[in-house]
């Protein structure tokens, strides 16, 4: 016999139920999300904003631009943030904020870019 994750209520019916009712149910998913939020919360607004660095830096109309990097540097833009990474044919490692990103050209030399 198992009981309900939350209230620890006895459960009856279905052998797979995990919760006594729906809001249990909704309570163990609302909190589920709460603390994954608040862990998130630092990292989230680090990406946001390095994402709004390189989309000021690209302006509204360009695809493509290559820029200093001391331009990052300046901006306090964190390299090391980024939500993920994709390496082309040649070898180059694409680090990307959602749907823009950047790579590094030569050591002083980044190129910015979006997507689509
Ligand atoms: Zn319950």
């Amino acid at each position: 016999m198992k009981n309900c994750k939350i209230c620890s209520k006895r459960l009856v019916g279905r052998s797979d139920k995990l919760f006594c009712s729906l809001k249990c149910k909704n309570y163990y998913h609302t909190d589920l999300r709460r603390k994954t939020a608040l862990v998130a919360k630092d990292i989230d607004k680090m990406l946001h904003r390095n994402r709004s660095i390189i989309y000021e830096l690209l302006g509204s109309k360009n695809h493509f631009v290559k820029i200093k990097r001391v331009e990052l540097d300046k901006k306090k833009f964190h390299f090391n943030y980024y939500t993920h990474q994709n390496t082309n044919k040649e070898g180059r490692v694409y680090n990307w904020l959602y749907d823009i990103g950047w790579f590094e050209y030569s050591t002083e030399e980044m190129f910015l870019l979006k997507k689509y």
